[in-house]
């Protein structure tokens, strides 16, 4: 059986030359904190796999911070400087987010409103699921108590979404509030020049583009450093304490930099696959509805993410009937207890429970090609139509 992977905002496949770096670093033996010469190997390694990410993303390179991923940069930065801006004051905080953020993302925040007091500022979503500078200002202009930090995503990784996030951070400076931004989803498709985007942190993700999972980056300016979730040997600028994980570090740096290099050839050819796969699958299920960006070639399309209501069918059961016929989709970011459930962001776009219930997600990676995109096509009327009736 043919199978066609159409999950890559999940995770995608590793590229060749980091399983190589990888397998290679992972013989050696170092800590990369150690004095010795072992040591001293294995802290090079790090450096130079600090500048590769560094260099692809924009920052300096003590601006990378290594942690297990994304979910692990998020936590940090809302919660370090959450902490950071409520020591020792009574004043409660307000932190400003949009309910179409990953879970990473929300569940500190929610943490935080339970345990700290934290009150929480939603941002609306325009229709297509981007947050506008229209919106944030409203936002910003009803907020009181004071806001601790805005935590806002570059691309949505249900919808491909693209917010305009040096504008927003803008309106976040004019008012002195510290944006944290998650570009796991937005750094294989745009230049994301850290420098210049006006956030003070941002999380980055290792296996989003052609990395290892289990590992990602805090980038936080060097002025600027989010109280610690984990005290210990004082690593990674106090700031993520722990043995550095060498290999895994060495294929991220690998990565970044492969990605850097084919990523506008890969958005060209990416955008067009996605506009067949969109276009196909709306004329092959003509009740389908297409959700976030619009279809039309604009720079706000994100190139490898199709997300689809189908009306009356469930997502889950259309995702099993796919799944039995070698197509591998999602209901939305990957599900952790491996129950899918609504999707929270479509539900805060449409306000509609059913809509979020009977929409999937279909993202395309490096690794697609039009042979992919036409099984697709072939099966998906027919499975929309026993996925139906099973949805009865
Ligand atoms: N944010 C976004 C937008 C994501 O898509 C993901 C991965 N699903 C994460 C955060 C979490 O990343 P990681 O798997 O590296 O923890």
């Amino acid at each position: 059986m043919l199978e066609v992977y159409l999950d890559h905002a999940a995770t995608t496949t590793i590229r060749g030359e980091v399983i190589e770096v990888v397998s290679r670093v992972m013989r050696d033996t170092g800590n990369a904190s150690s004095l010795h010469n072992a040591g001293r190997q294995a802290r090079r390694i790090v450096e130079e796999a600090r500048e590769q990410v560094a260099y692809a993303v924009g920052a300096d390179p003590i601006e990378i911070i290594f942690t297990s991923g994304a979910t692990e940069a998020n936590n940090i930065a809302i919660q370090g400087m959450f902490q950071i801006a409520n020591d020792g004051d009574q004043t409660p905080l307000s932190i400003l987010t949009s309910a179409g953020e990953h879970h990473s993302v929300l569940d500190p925040i929610r943490y935080l409103a339970d345990k700290s007091g934290a009150l929480i500022q939603w941002v609306q979503l325009s229709p297509d699921g981007a947050v506008s500078e229209t919106t944030l200002a409203s936002a910003l202009a009803v907020v009181d108590p004071p806001i601790a930090l805005a935590s806002l995503m570059w691309v949505n990784n249900e919808t491909g979404a693209i917010s305009d996030i040096r504008a927003l951070a803008r309106l976040c400076q004019d008012r002195k509030i510290p944006l944290h931004t998650d570009a796991v989803q937005a750094w294989s498709i745009i230049d994301l020049d850290f420098r210049s985007s006006g956030a003070s942190t941002m999380a980055l993700s290792g296996h989003k583009i052609g990395g290892p999972q289990g590992i990602g980056a805090l980038v936080a300016k060097r002025s600027f450093g989010p109280d610690p979730l984990i005290h210990g040997g004082g690593q990674e600028r106090r700031i993520r304490s722990g043995t550095l994980d060498v290999a895994t570090i060495a294929g991220f740096g690998v990565a970044a930099q492969s990605m850097v290099r084919d990523r506008s050839a890969d958005t060209i050819r990416r955008s067009a696959l996605r506009r067949r796969l969109a276009s196909g699958i709306v004329s092959s299920v003509p009740e389908a509805i297409l959700n976030g960006p619009p279809l039309t070639p604009t720079d706000h399309v994100v190139p490898g993410i199709v997300n689809v209501t189908f009306p009356g069918v469930r997502a889950e059961t259309l995702l099993m009937v796919l799944d039995g016929r070698g197509i591998y989709v999602s209901t939305g970011s990957a599900c952790t207890a491996g129950v899918a459930e609504p999707s929270h962001v479509i539900l805060a776009m449409t306000g509609d429970e059913h809509l979020a219930s009977q929409s999937l997600r279909l993202s395309l990676g490096r690794t697609t090609d039009e042979a992919d995109i036409d099984h697709v096509l072939g099966e998906i009327a027919d499975a929309v139509d026993m996925a139906r009736a099973a949805s009865i």
